[in-house]
Parts: C-alpha cells; sequence; structure tokens
C-alpha cells in the first residue's frame, strides 16, 4: 500500500523543493545518503531547488559551504530568504532600511540605503548573539512610526547538533505583539516564496513537491500552494510536534536518502 502511494505521488512530479537544514545536514555534519540525493537528481534530470530560510549566510557562503560539504549544488539553484528579500525590497523602490541581519549577510543588502532613525522598513534576519534590547528597541520605535516589519521567516526553532535552539520567530512574534503590527514574512510558509521557487523552476505546483524537517514551514507553506508536502524524520523533526499539528504530509520518509531510490 505504501509503495502505491509513493509511486503515485511520485509519477506527477518533475520537480523538487528541498529544504537543506536539518534535511542534508545538521550543524556541520552531512547526513548519511544525502549526497546520493544531489546525484540522483542531477542523474534523472530532475530539476531542484534548494529552499533555505537559512539567514545567517551570504548566498555565496552558503553556496560555497554546500559544495565544501559535498553537495554540488550550483549558486543558482539555491532560493533563501535573504534572497527573496532583496527581491521584495527592490519591488519597494529601495527603500531605507533598518538591518537586524548577521553581519555576514548583511554584504546581501548593500544596494539599500541604511537609517537606525528614519528607516522605513525594519528587516529581521538573525543576528546570532548580537539580540540586545537596545537593537529590538531601536526596531519598535520605527516600526511605531510606520516603519514596515520585514521578517525573513518567523521559524520557532531550528536544530543544532546540541538540540533545538530558539529562533528569529521569538523576536519577530515580540516586535509583532509590542506594536500591534504584522510582519510580512518572506520565506517559508509564504506563498511568494514558494512562487517564486516554482517560477524559477517553471513547473507548476501540481508537478513539483516540497522535501522538508519542519511540519509547518515546509509542509504545511508547500501543500497550501499546492504542492505535494514530504516530510523528514531528521533535523528539527519531532513525533510529537506532528502529531499534534493539523498538518497531514503526502509522505513522511526517515531521511532525505529515501527520496533517490524512488526518483
Ligand atoms: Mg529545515
Amino acid at each position: 500500500m505504501g509503495d502505491v502511494v509513493t509511486a503515485e505521488l511520485f509519477s506527477h512530479i518533475k520537480g523538487l523543493l528541498l529544504d537543506i537544514n536539518g534535511v542534508f545536514y545538521v550543524g556541520n555534519r552531512l547526513l548519511p545518503g544525502a549526497a546520493d540525493v544531489i546525484k540522483a537528481l542531477r542523474d534523472r534530470d530532475m530539476p531542484f531547488r534548494i529552499v533555505t530560510n537559512n539567514t545567517n549566510e551570504s548566498l555565496a557562503t552558503l553556496h560555497r559551504n554546500l559544495n565544501k560539504m559535498g553537495l554540488p549544488i550550483k549558486q543558482h539553484e539555491i532560493i533563501s530568504a535573504p534572497y527573496a528579500a532583496v527581491l521584495y525590497l527592490r519591488q519597494r523602490g529601495k527603500p531605507k532600511c533598518f538591518l537586524l541581519l548577521d553581519d555576514k549577510v548583511v554584504s546581501d543588502f548593500q544596494e539599500f540605503p541604511v537609517s537606525e532613525t528614519d528607516a522605513e522598513v525594519v528587516v529581521v534576519g538573525d543576528m546570532g548573539d548580537g539580540w540586545t534590547y537596545r537593537v529590538l528597541n531601536r526596531a519598535f520605535h520605527l516600526i511605531m512610526k510606520g516603519a514596515e516589519l520585514v521578517a525573513l521567516h518567523k521559524g520557532r526553532y531550528w536544530q543544532w547538533e546540541a538540540g533545538l535552539q530558539l529562533d528569529i520567530g521569538a523576536f519577530v512574534a515580540g516586535l509583532e505583539y509590542s506594536t500591534e503590527r504584522t510582519a510580512t514574512v518572506i520565506g517559508k510558509p509564504s506563498s511568494s516564496f514558494f512562487k517564486l521557487a516554482l517560477d524559477d523552476l517553471g513547473l507548476t505546483a501540481d508537478e513539483v513537491a516540497m522535501v522538508g524537517d519542519d511540519i509547518e514551514a515546509d509542509v504545511g507553506g508547500a501543500q497550501a500552494m499546492g504542492l505535494k508536502g514530504i516530510l523528514v524524520k531528521t533535523g528539527k523533526y519531532r513525533d510529537t510536534f506532528a502529531e499534534k499539528s493539523d498538518i497531514v504530509p503526502d509522505l513522511t520518509l526517515a531521511s532525505v536518502a529515501a527520496i533517490a531510490p524512488m526518483l
């Protein structure tokens, strides 16, 4: 029965969207069989895009690190939340920005003027250990004065080798709460992010499946746009999170390695 369902699912699939953190690696450790999936996709000529909410590396660094880790992925095959944010801010007409970003990601936003006092947009990404009351209070003042709150994503937690870690959604939700404004969310699970990836692949939603370890951002986001959602039980996956969620994946796999023989 399971095999029939799987074959049926994959018979319509012409391309894949793949999450990377927690799916291909955890921390700096490549997961077993992960590299074989990229090889199988290349062998089958199946187009794919890496769609990642990673907000602590520039696109160029992320690309270099993936290759160093043994994943032969091309830079144009990576769609990151910071990259999508740059496209969004260009559409907004290059507004003045207050950037709550890791120094390594700021280089991707060089084209935008920055201001601490009259920014039109507050961009919230990852600041690692740089989060302070001062920086959050500055963002609060700007949003209260009318600046748009743009969140690269609103993730609750992410998986590191040492276990689950607090993610930036906590800061985004905090700013929303205090300012009584709603953030524009750029990365997964926002529909515009999935649309950007589908357009880049040149495929329609019913031809594409999304593979990820986050039942809300990856599986739920994809399904809401009409894609198939495949959940892998690695990275941030926990049985309890999947059980309490209303989202039902089209397929659940032990790890991404299980994809290779299905292609
Ligand atoms: Mg992930």
